[in-house]
Order: C-alpha cells, then structure tokens, then sequence
C-alpha cells in the first residue's frame, strides 16, 4: 500500500488543475475575517525537488508546470490576460523558489501554508512512514510552522473527530492517491460522516478520471452524498490528452461540495486556457457542471 510518493507527479497536470482550484476555494473563504481550519487528508512531503529524484524521473512536470509557465510567457507577450487565478498560482509555485528557475514545486501543505493568515489552522496528515518524516522536517522549516499540526495518522478514520472546527468555517482536501481500491469506499464513510457532523463545511475532493469502475463512479456517488445532505456541488475535470492505451494519467476530476458561488464563474474562465496550454492532442477538453440546492 506505501509504493506511491508524490513526487512521481509533482507540478503534473493533475497538481495543477488541483491547486488552482485550491488556491481560489482559500482567497474566497478569506474574504471574510473569521478563522479559517484547513483540513488537508493526504498531505504527502510538502514540497518537491523538481531537479532530482522521483520528479526528475518521471518528468510529469514537463507537460504540467513547465509547459504551463512557458505558455504564460508567450501568452502574456502577445498582450493576452491569462487571467487572475492561473497568474496566482504561477505567482505561488516562483515564490518557493529563489529565482526565475523553477526547481522546487510546493505541495498542497507549503501551498495552504503560505496561504495561512494569523487567524488560521492547518492540520496535515500523512500515513506513509517515510513522507510522514519528510513532510514533517520540511513542515518545521516553515515559518507559519506553529499554525500546522501534522498526524502520522489515517485521515479516513481521523477526519470526524476534527469536524466542526472551532471557528466552524472550515475547508477540507481530499486528494488520496487512490493505489488502494478501498479508497473509494473508504471516501464515502468519511464524507458522509464529516457532512454529519459539519455540513456547512467546504470539500474538494481530487480523482483520476480512469475506466476502473470504481473512478467512474465516484463523481455520482458524491452527487448522491451531497444531495442527501441537502450540499450544492460541483463538478470539473481536466483531459489534456485522449490516448487509448496509454497507461499514463489523461485526465482528472474535482468534486467539490458547497462550492462558494464564485468558484464556476471563475472556472469557466480558467480551464479554456489550461485546455489551451496543457491539451496535447485533439482529445483535450474541459467539463464543468454544478448544482445548488
Ligand atoms: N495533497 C498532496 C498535494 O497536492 O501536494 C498530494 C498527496 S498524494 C496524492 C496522497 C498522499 O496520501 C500520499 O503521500 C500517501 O502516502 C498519503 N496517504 C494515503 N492514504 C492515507 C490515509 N489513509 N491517511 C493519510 N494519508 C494517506
């Protein structure tokens, strides 16, 4: 069950459809004043090296945050506006880095971090026994590192008893690496417990858009979890290529319950251009659809 580690995807396609969604859903929640607990269940190390080790492997980066900044670049130098919300997250990636190199990519935790004001909380876990240890040496180098708790602990069985936070204003990610099947079981239980317990809550939920069943699934098995609780949802996914056959990642998807009423508006803004930057082939597209109660 441990042979996934982040850094394989770091900066991918994936990360950024993710992330971007990420950093709208937090600058929304803190229009207003009040306290604000971030929830992240699956944390991974924090922030990759995009240079060396697994990322440099893989090379997911190349046709993610490399491929997106390049295309900024240009777009922007012909007098295009690539828009506010893929500019903050451009803005957010180069601010963990020294200069115009990109060579680290921050992950949800450092992202959320340098998100944090001095009101909020961020509570971190992390179940592999070696990014646990990563994630917190990297957490402690973090000057926002007294506002962050980091659990060794599975967020499946952890989440409920965190929820409602005190201030009950209050955003979760749910970004499991899916490697076990019961993942998607196990997503279920916790979303129906948290939404017991804290329905007011905001959820985005990250999925790999794959033929196995149960991925397919997963977007109306949410649907029917928010509408039973009486939620408004959203739905998105990202397809940067239509490759039959081929093993990599094509696509990904976020289910978000009790989405802030800005988040569609801005998404249809949004996702034309990371179609237009990240597609690869003929088959690239968008969805976007929501419902409110
Ligand atoms: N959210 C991170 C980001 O955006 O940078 C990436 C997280 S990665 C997709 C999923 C992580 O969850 C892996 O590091 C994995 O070890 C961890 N994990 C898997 N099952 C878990 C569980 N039940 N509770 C907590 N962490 C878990």
């Amino acid at each position: 069950m441990f042979s996934y580690r982040h850094a394989f995807h770091a900066g991918s396609h994936a990360d950024i459809l993710k992330h971007v969604t990420l950093l709208h859903l937090v600058q929304y929640l803190q229009e207003k004043p009040g306290a604000l607990t971030i929830v992240d269940t699956h944390a991974g190390a924090g922030i990759y090296s995009l240079e060396d080790g697994f990322a440099a492997v893989s090379k997911e980066a190349d046709s993610g945050i490399f491929r997106l900044a390049q295309f900024a670049d240009k777009y922007k130098a012909s007098g295009k506006n690539i828009g506010d919300s893929i500019q903050n997250y451009l803005d957010c990636i180069q601010a963990v880095n020294r200069d115009d190199h990109t060579t680290l990519y921050p992950g949800s935790p450092f992202i959320l971090a340098s998100l944090l004001r001095p009101q909020d909380r961020l509570k971190l876990f992390e179940l592999h026994p070696k990014e646990i240890d990563v994630l917190r040496h990297n957490v402690n180098q973090l000057k926002q590192a007294k506002q962050i708790d980091v659990y060794a602990e599975d967020s499946f069985n952890r989440l409920k008893g965190l929820l409602p936070p005190p201030s009950r204003r209050g955003l979760v990610l749910i970004d499991p690496s899916y490697e076990d099947k019961q993942d998607y079981r196990h997503l279920e239980t916790a979303m129906q417990e948290a939404l017991q317990r804290f329905a007011t809550g905001c959820y985005a939920i990250w999925y790999p858009v794959l033929s196995r069943r149960e991925s397919a699934a997963l977007p109306d098995r949410m649907k029917k979890i928010a509408v039973a609780h009486e939620r408004s949802w959203l739905h998105t996914e990202l397809r940067v290529e239509n490759a039959p056959g081929e093993r990599r990642l094509q696509a990904s998807g976020m289910f978000i319950i009790n989405p802030p009423w800005t988040l569609e508006k801005n998404l249809a803004v949004t996702l034309p251009i990371l179609v237009e930057a990240l597609g690869q082939d003929s088959g690239a597209e968008y969805f976007l659809k929501s419902f409110e109660v």
